[in-house]
């Protein structure tokens, strides 16, 4: 597994619309921070007892995926994709 654990169940499918990544998450909510593109917001000056920020959330939910073969399978084309595999799956 490239984006989650080894027998995750149920997840999300994002789309950045920054950067146009499309990745999954554990996390299921309807925007999240991009792990692509997001981050860059989180290098301000940030002690360790401040209040971690509101991300800039990029990364808009597009499908829940349900069922554990269903993401492994997203989680496979999806990395695939990045690698430079086959993206013949939609
Ligand atoms: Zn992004």
């Amino acid at each position: 597994m490239y984006y989650v654990e080894d027998g995750t169940k149920r997840c999300g499918l994002y789309t950045c619309k920054e950067c146009g990544m499309r990745f999954l998450d554990v996390k299921i909510a309807p925007r999240i921070s991009c792990p692509y593109c997001g981050e860059e917001a989180f290098d301000m000056e940030i002690g360790p007892d401040d209040e971690m920020p509101e991300p800039t959330e990029n990364a808009i939910l597009e499908e829940v995926i349900e069922g554990e073969e269903n993401v492994e399978r997203y989680d496979a084309l999806l990395s695939l994709a990045i690698t430079g595999g086959n993206y013949d799956w939609i």
